[in-house]
């Protein structure tokens, strides 16, 4: 990155100009599976990776998927980006074209389920095997790592508890140890530019805030044209050949909603502020990391694009899983939200993650790290008016008795 300074990721996407086929304002989606060649030589050239822009087969790449993947990379400051189908058909393939047999990582504890499953239960079936850490904690972060370690993995932000990870920190740990730092900003998009900090790869799922709409699927990872390109290779590329290319159309849409992105990510993040305030002055234990309670939160403060705000996601701890699902359902009733996993949709989604989106990770681990039943994790939505959104939550916690 040229000045770090001047760095911002919107104005980054703003800046792409792709038009279609016709004139169009939007480039035109490449509707093919497949793509005709010239000349067999040329066919020949692109399967060993030497012919520039041609096109041969849409899981290798498509047009519209290339356009979503300069968007994602110009956003995060990285040469390139390679999308993907899913968020976990992003994060296994670049895990996997990194490490061996006989290989090791170094990972978070409180990450993702499914990538907490992927590297408890599947990993080990490859011979690879994961150290997970408190990720706050670099000393032993680097206590952690082993002659094998090949990858530093981290959320910027965690799942579900909210852990904000020192990535300048983490960058300087991996580079005296040789290994590849890969963090998850799914949680933080725009508001945390990884890659400025020294992330060898960014990964997100594109189906939270960035496609934001909760009507599809999608991953990306950004990184070096290298390591792209290794992922995309023919014969041994772990995206090439897991197969969880995403589909052209999806891409087209995808990238339509990405120009939408830093409206969305500030309106959440001011929605979340206020929330967070009250419910904490409510006497609610609450994490968010824009409150200066949260342990991070000064950390957090001097990694991020200020104007994008704190993120859209908060927890509230409501004392037990009965109360939580009271709780849950009411607001649910009363039209402030859905029960549901994911996060990054315009309206507020809940879910008590102990028993539903980590519910992967053991009991006595949860309970070690932290990760109480009553947990409600909350992605706060667009609400235009979030004093209306409070005094019908509140109504519902006295309602429930947690207040
Ligand atoms: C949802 C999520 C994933 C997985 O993405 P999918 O699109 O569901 O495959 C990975 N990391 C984080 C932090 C997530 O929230």
């Amino acid at each position: 990155m040229a000045n770090s300074n001047d760095f911002n990721p919107a104005d980054n996407i703003q800046d792409l100009q792709y038009f279609g086929e016709f004139g169009g304002v939007n480039p035109s989606i490449s509707d093919s599976s497949t793509y005709t060649f010239l000349s067999a030589k040329t066919m020949f050239d692109t399967f060993e990776g030497d012919a520039e822009g041609c096109y041969l087969y849409s899981r290798h790449s498509s047009p519209s998927n290339l356009y979503l993947g300069e968007a994602l990379a110009a956003m995060e400051g990285t040469e390139t980006a390679n999308v993907a189908a899913t968020g976990m058909g992003a994060i296994v393939p670049a895990l996997l074209q990194l490490c061996c047999a006989g290989d090791h990582i170094v990972s978070s504890r409180t990450i993702y389920g499914g990538t907490y499953a992927f590297l408890k239960n599947f990993a080990p079936k490859l011979n690879i095997n994961t150290a997970f850490v408190d990720i706050t904690d670099i000393d032993k972060v680097e206590a952690a790592i082993t002659k094998n370690t090949k990858v530093i993995f981290c959320e910027t932000v965690s799942n579900p508890l909210l852990e904000v990870a020192d990535i300048a920190e983490l960058s300087k740990l991996a580079k005296k140890h040789g290994v590849k730092l890969l963090v998850d900003n799914t949680f933080s998009p725009l508001s945390v530019s990884p890659a400025k900090f020294g992330a060898d790869v960014v990964l997100h799922s594109l189906t939270k805030f960035i496609n934001g709409s909760s009507d599809t699927m999608g991953g990306v990872m950004c990184g070096t044209q290298e390591f792209i390109d290794e992922l995309r290779n023919v014969n041994d590329g772990a995206s090439m050949l897991m197969g969880a290319s995403m589909d052209s159309m999806r891409a087209a849409s995808i990238l339509k909603n990405l120009r939408t992105l830093h409206i969305r990510v500030k309106q959440h993040s001011k929605n979340a502020m206020y929330l967070a305030e009250k419910f904490q002055n409510d006497g609610l234990k609450t994490v968010y990391p824009g409150l200066a309670s949260h342990p991070s939160h000064e950390k957090f403060k001097k990694m991020m694009n200020a104007e994008y705000g704190y993120g859209g996601m908060l927890t509230v701890d409501v004392g037990n899983l009965d109360k939580a699902n009271e709780l849950m359902e009411l607001m649910q009733e009363r039209n402030l939200g859905y029960l549901a996993v994911s996060l990054g949709f315009y309206k507020t989604l809940f879910s008590a993650p102990g028993t539903s989106t980590s519910s992967e990770i053991p009991e006595e681990e949860q309970a070690e790290m932290g990760l109480t039943d009553g947990l409600i994790r909350f992605s706060i939505g667009l609400d235009n008016n979030i004093e209306r959104t409070y005094k019908m939550m509140r109504e519902c916690m006295l309602k429930v008795g947690v207040l």
